[in-house]
């Protein structure tokens, strides 16, 4: 059982990994969590070249391919791994993101920045995929002082990682939760609670 947290950034989803992780693991599960970008060794490597390699220089195209990239290789060596073993794994982040973030917000198009990663995943798709959906003002004010380059987008950017997630939504809506990320966190967790007892049939 996959399942992606998915949202800007600030809208805690490390924070509802964990506590469905916790919940799953009291249920009896094995629960595996992790992360893109950084699950892997060699992603933790892609990661820091994405956000403190080139400051702000990356091409998108560059961009998404080290997304993509850390992606195959982490479905790879810790997701299908952890899937086949029977286990539960709760990713925060997963393909969603590149197509929210390079897709719709660096506009290299929903369907080309899909395809890419799903070559990349050879096609594995979520489960359930919990977007925490959050506005950019919002997501500021949560994350606080930041440093990262891609964190210090200006707000219509964050805005149009919004709209990117929300319009994936629309288009696969059994695949997804959709959550006020400004909730909360006890609240949200039950929600995401409820929707995982149901597909797990608990
Ligand atoms: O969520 P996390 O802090 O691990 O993400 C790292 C950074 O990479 C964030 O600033 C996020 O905005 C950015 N990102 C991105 N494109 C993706 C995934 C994450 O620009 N596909």
């Amino acid at each position: 059982f996959f399942v992606a947290f998915e949202g800007g950034d600030g809208a805690g989803k490390s924070t509802q990994s964990r506590l469905l992780g916790q919940w799953l693991t009291d249920q009896g599960y094995a629960v595996r969590h992790t992360r893109e970008p950084g699950g892997t060794g060699l992603g933790r490597q892609v990661r820091e070249l994405l956000l403190h390699g080139e400051d702000g220089s990356v091409s998108p195209r560059a961009e998404a391919l080290l997304f993509a990239a850390d992606r195959a290789h982490h479905v790879a060596s810790v997701v299908r791994p952890a899937l086949q073993g029977g286990g539960v794994v709760l990713t925060d982040r997963y393909l969603d993101s590149s197509v929210a973030y390079q897709g719709a917000a660096r506009a290299l198009g929903h369907d080309e920045v899909r395809k890419l990663s799903m070559w990349a995943v050879e096609g594995l798709v979520p489960d359930l995929t919990v977007l925490l959906d959050v506005s950019a003002r919002e997501g500021r004010a949560r994350r606080g002082e930041v440093h990262d380059r891609l964190e210090r987008e200006a707000d219509d950017f964050h805005d149009r990682v919004r709209q990117g997630f929300l319009d994936l939504a629309a288009r696969e809506p059994e695949r997804y939760l959709v959550l006020d990320a400004s909730r909360p966190a006890a609240e949200l967790a039950g929600q995401i609670q409820q929707r995982v007892a149901e597909l797990l049939q608990l």
